[in-house]
């Protein structure tokens, strides 16, 4: 029996939940009438042995059901773009000024010094759990794969993706600046990759550069990363213009190469920030090359808010996003994650989805209508991650929910919803999150 402020959930095979919302868009299925203003209809669920049984309609559920008042219940979530391997590294190796240039030198010194296998395993750890017990599924985490580093994480990673089978899905995306693939230590990772099941990814910018005008390598090494993909039949998941630099156009020569190769597998691009910077005809030029190439984008606002636009004793005069809105419109799957947390690309975050949503909402002004914008933090990811099942509110699928207090939007994204109640298989974890003391042996325990 998991006890919370405002229901509790019986330990057992059988149950209902009763008078709930759900945002329309996540539900499949129905006659379940027409949505609010939100976008939220009001039904009972029906567990049964670990599984959503039945979306029935608002009174339905027999008497002895959990009453939900009214609250909220959403799928569990999908992180589809994380590093794991750099979080929680601030207290050791902060960023000094907090710039974009000052993330990349600070991660390189302490990646060289100090990411031993313990040490990643143990903050991928640390950040897996904050993310189960808040009520996420899957994850995406992006791996530095330079040399040598490659050669100690991706063992950890398939390590630390087996013990957290059946609680977190858990990929593994390569990561490294593209001018090291030009090297036989470019092949080495992609074989790496394919061996591991992982996605092949890099960042559109040379080592030690920053997202600026292209070099003038950039299309042969893109060409020589997508053929590393392609002849090992992997996805492929880059770092595209995270930069409000307008010189920073790698996006379309991105979504151009994958057509010009005709590339067949799941192609992801994050960031993307400096578009929202472009002349509208360039924007739409490039909206269109990207959904003709069958590209998802990501979009990471926290991060962004935090490192575009930063000059020390400037106040920033952009939110460091890109077209989210446009790109919808233009047919472009959009999801939107979490990124980096309490390491020198960002210094905060809980790897809570929720959090992201909210953050999210207000920056990018995901609201009025909200429309199906929960899909980006849901069944968006999920079907990116080939993982059909999750983010999605059905009959059949498991009963990894989220239930909360909140009725409505505005009591949603207005409060931390740090009482939640998290089903996995139909009963309700341990939503505690781990003491930041479990790490101070790694990263130090001052600031
Ligand atoms: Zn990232």
């Amino acid at each position: 029996m998991k006890r919370s402020g405002f229901a509790t959930v019986p330990a057992e095979p059988h149950y209902w939940l009763a008078d709930a919302r759900a945002q329309a868009c996540l539900v499949e299925g129905n006659g379940l009438g027409q949505p609010d203003r939100e976008g939220l209809v009001r039904l009972d669920l029906e567990i049964r042995d670990g599984r959503i049984a039945r979306l029935a309609p608002l009174g339905s559920a027999p008497a002895g059901a959990v009453d939900l008042r009214g609250g909220q219940v959403w799928p569990g979530f999908v992180d589809i773009h994380t590093h794991l391997d750099k979080g929680h590294i601030w207290p050791r190796s902060p960023n000094p000024d907090g710039s974009f240039m000052g993330a990349i030198d600070t991660v390189v010194r302490d990646r060289v010094a100090r990411w031993h296998a313990e040490d990643v395993r143990a903050r991928m750890e640390f950040g897996l759990h904050c993310a189960w017990a808040q009520g996420t599924v899957a994850i995406r985490t992006h791996l530095d794969s330079h040399p040598p580093q490659a050669d100690i994480t991706w063992p950890v990673l398939k390590q630390v993706r087996e013990a957290w089978a059946g609680r977190i899905d858990l990929q593994g995306s390569a990561n490294m600046p593209m001018d090291f693939y030009a090297t036989p230590h470019g092949t080495h990772v992609a074989d790496l990759v394919a061996e591991a099941g992982g996605i092949l990814g890099t960042v559109t910018r040379l080592n030690g550069e920053g997202h600026e005008a292209l070099p003038p390598q950039f299309l042969e090494l893109l060409e020589h990363i997508f053929r590393l993909a392609m002849d090992r039949g992997l996805n492929m998941d880059l770092h595209v213009d995270e930069s409000g630099d307008r010189g920073a156009r790698a996006l379309i020569e991105v979504a151009r190469t994958a057509e010009r190769l005709g590339f067949k597998g799941r192609l992801q691009c994050g960031h993307c920030c400096s578009l929202a910077l472009q002349p509208d005809d360039f924007i739409a030029a490039t909206l269109k090359a990207v959904a003709d190439a069958g590209i998802t984008v990501v979009s990471l606002p926290m991060c962004n808010m935090y490192l575009q636009g930063r000059t020390q004793g400037r106040t920033p005069r952009w939110r460091g996003v890109t077209v989210l809105h446009e790109m919808k419109a233009a047919g472009v799957p959009v999801s939107i994650a979490s990124d980096n947390c309490r390491d020198p690309f960002y210094a905060y975050g809980d790897h809570d989805m929720l959090e992201v949503m909210t953050q999210a909402t207000r920056i990018a002004q995901l609201d009025h209508p909200i429309g199906d914008w929960p899909r980006a933090f849901t069944s968006v990811p999920a079907s990116v991650m080939g993982l059909g099942e999750r983010g999605r509110l059905k009959a059949g699928a498991p009963a990894d929910l989220v239930l909360l207090s909140a009725r409505f939007m505005s009591e949603m994204l207005s409060r931390s919803q740090a009482d939640r109640i998290v089903l996995r298989a139909g009963k309700a974890i341990d939503t505690s999150l781990p003491d930041y003391r479990q790490l101070d042996q790694l990263v130090g325990a001052a600031p």
